[in-house]
């Protein structure tokens, strides 16, 4: 089956091949989707919905879209939903406005949330949503990955994110889980 990746995130579509290794992934810009979807929902579900809506309804092709976050614990779930504009910059200067607003925090307890969605364009729509647990380091340790990696001490892997492989990342994440809960259904 052939599905449309709703997502500009390059790292995010890699992760998404290899989880789901027996379907064909075109990312929608290859597949002509040339719009802009404004994440203006309340929850990561909402959000993923939005985005698969909008690109299987545009190209008349299943499309699958993902919304993601970080949630830490001391800052009372932040910066969650809005994780990818969380310090107005890029990953790097998300990376180091979480760590400033953690400094001196001792609870450092975080997890990540991913909201899968999957619609057709006849209107069926499967989701699902997967979460992984683990704590901020005080530091970036390893090199792989993308986002907050770097700073996620994963409970599972006993390693940062980007101390892991592709493999062993996708085994636990939140995007891991996430997707082979969607594939259960279809
Ligand atoms: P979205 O494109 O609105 O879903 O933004 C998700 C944001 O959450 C990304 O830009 C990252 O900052 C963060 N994020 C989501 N998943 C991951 C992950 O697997 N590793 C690191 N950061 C992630």
């Amino acid at each position: 089956m052939k599905l449309i990746a709703a997502t500009g995130n390059a790292h995010k579509l890699q992760e998404i091949r290899q989880i789901l290794r027996e379907y064909e992934i075109l990312s929608a810009r290859e597949a002509g989707f040339t719009g802009e979807v404004e994440e203006t929902g309340k929850s990561f579900l909402e959000n993923a919905l939005l985005k698969a809506r909008a690109v299987a309804h545009a190209l008349r092709l299943p499309a699958l879209a993902d919304d993601s976050g970080l949630s830490v614990d001391a800052l009372g779930g932040a910066p969650g939903i809005y994780s990818a504009r969380y310090s107005g910059g890029g990953d790097r200067e998300n990376r180091a406005l979480l760590l400033k607003n953690l400094s001196g925090k001792e609870d450092r307890r975080a997890h990540f949330c991913c909201a899968v969605a999957l619609v057709f364009p006849d209107g069926r729509e499967y989701t699902a949503e997967g979460r992984t647990f683990g704590t901020i380091l005080e530091e970036e340790r390893g090199k792989n990955g993308f986002g907050y990696d770097p700073l996620f001490f994963s409970e599972d892997l006993q390693k940062s994110f980007a101390e892991a492989t592709e493999e062993e990342k996708n085994a636990v994440s939140h995007r891991g889980r996430a997707l082979m809960a969607l594939k259960k259904q279809l």
